[in-house]
């Protein structure tokens, strides 16, 4: 069998890449290796700057985004029960849409099922071969038949744990990480959201951040250790925990209920140098990672689905390699700035095992800096917005 493009992974960024490209006339497979409901059923990012809106406006996904996404002009940072807002729209003129992740790979799933592109499920034992030369074929086992395709160019979208990344020779790429020694547990309730706009709570006790997906639907999370289990955080603690963390009038009127969804994620930084080889490009988590506290990981995946698609596009009109072989350095320009925003964020307020005295006055002063200092808001505002593709 063959196609143009074999698209690794039914994420966020295999799902827009392939929407993206088939309107352009592009034929692409898309590979994806859990069920769809499962996929369905992931609850992770729920942040969209405003370059993303834009994407998805021009993948033709975008109406259900906008008649029920939540758009936020502002975010508010509190300390010591304290706190001050970082206006957006003062700041930038701009705004960040809140729409939960499963919501938007819904929409996705709906316009490729619309347009009838090849996505197959389940598929198990993908391998990649020939990436470096001009036949490449991805081979995997579906329905317990061994299937090839063989292809123009292979997208590989299938996150942190998935094959196209380790089918880079070792010796072609060189990979930079850090793992912080903590994780948020994460709750979702069927709950309204104590306030309109996200709560960024550093607190001696650890962080905690109070977001949302809808008017009906709140997420919770709070620092923890990274050894806890999601057992060890029964609904009472948690809510217990969470009061404790953010200002007292939040703590007060938050409605708390039973949890629907509660995980443990681990916090990392996590970038593989180049994000292409020969004909394979990475794209999204399986390039790089971020700590969530930035609200990057979702936003990232789809500036490189937008320098890839541009690519391709260019090479499918006149037979340009131009973008092809820029893809990567230009991807990862972004990734680093944004890499750089989320380990700052994490660094400013989480509490970490091996902090002194030193280090902490270091955090206070920059929040302190951060309220005063109009340019150094307007520089995390730009930065939670979203730096230009
Ligand atoms: C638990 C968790 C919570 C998160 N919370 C937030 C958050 O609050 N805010 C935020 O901004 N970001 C968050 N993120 C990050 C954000 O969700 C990701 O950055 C985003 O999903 C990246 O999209 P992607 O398509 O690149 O990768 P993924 O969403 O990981 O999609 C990759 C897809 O590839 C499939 N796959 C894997 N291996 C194979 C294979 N061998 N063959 C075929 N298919 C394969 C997977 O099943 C998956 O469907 C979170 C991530 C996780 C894991």
């Amino acid at each position: 069998m063959r196609t143009q493009v074999v698209i690794i992974g039914g994420g966020p960024a295999g799902l827009l890449l392939g929407q993206l490209l088939q309107r352009q006339g592009i034929d692409t497979v898309l590979l994806e290796r859990h069920s769809r409901e499962y996929v369905l059923a992931r609850i992770r990012a729920g942040v969209l700057e405003a370059g993303l809106v834009d994407l998805l406006h021009q993948a033709g996904v975008g109406e259900r985004m906008q008649r029920n996404g939540l758009r936020h002009e502002e975010i508010y940072l509190a300390h010591s029960n304290r706190g001050f807002r970082i206006d957006f729209r003062q700041l930038c003129d701009s705004a960040v849409m809140v729409y939960g992740q499963t919501e938007l790979t819904l929409d996705l799933y709906q316009a490729r099922d619309a347009m009838n592109a090849t996505m197959l499920h389940q598929v198990d034992q993908v391998e990649i071969h020939g990436a470096d030369t001009d036949k490449p074929r991805v081979s995997f086992i579906h329905d317990g038949r061994e299937q090839n395709f063989e292809c123009d160019f292979i997208a590989g979208c299938d996150g942190f744990h998935g094959v196209s990344r380790n089918s880079v020779p070792a010796d072609q790429r060189t990979l930079f990480e850090r793992v912080y020694p903590l994780g948020w547990l994460g709750v979702l309730s069927r709950t309204p959201p104590v306030s309109d706009e996200l709560i960024y709570a550093s607190h001696a006790r650890g962080f905690a951040l109070c977001s949302m997906r809808s008017p009906g639907l709140s997420r919770y999370y709070i620092q923890v250790a990274l050894e806890d289990s999601v057992q060890q955080w029964p609904d009472e603690a948690f809510w217990r925990e969470l009061k404790r963390r953010i200002p007292h009038d939040a703590a007060e009127s938050i409605v708390s209920g039973d949890s629907i969804e509660k995980s443990i994620a681990p916090l990392r930084s996590f970038v593989a140098e180049p994000m292409r080889w020969g004909r394979l490009f990475l794209c999204g988590d399986a390039a790089h990672i971020v700590p969530p506290t930035g609200a990057k990981g979702l936003n990232l995946a789809a500036s490189d689905v937008y320098y890839l698609w541009r690519a391709l596009s260019q090479y499918y009109e006149d037979g340009d390699e131009q973008d092809i072989d820029n893809y990567s350095a230009m991807a990862l320009s972004r990734v680093w700035k944004a890499e750089r925003f989320s380990w700052s964020m994490t660094n400013l307020l989480h509490r970490f095992p091996e902090q002194s005295q030193f280090d902490l006055r270091m955090q206070q002063a920059q929040l302190d800096y951060l309220e005063s200092s109009r340019a150094a808001q307007t520089a995390l505002a730009e930065n939670y917005l979203g730096l230009p593709y």
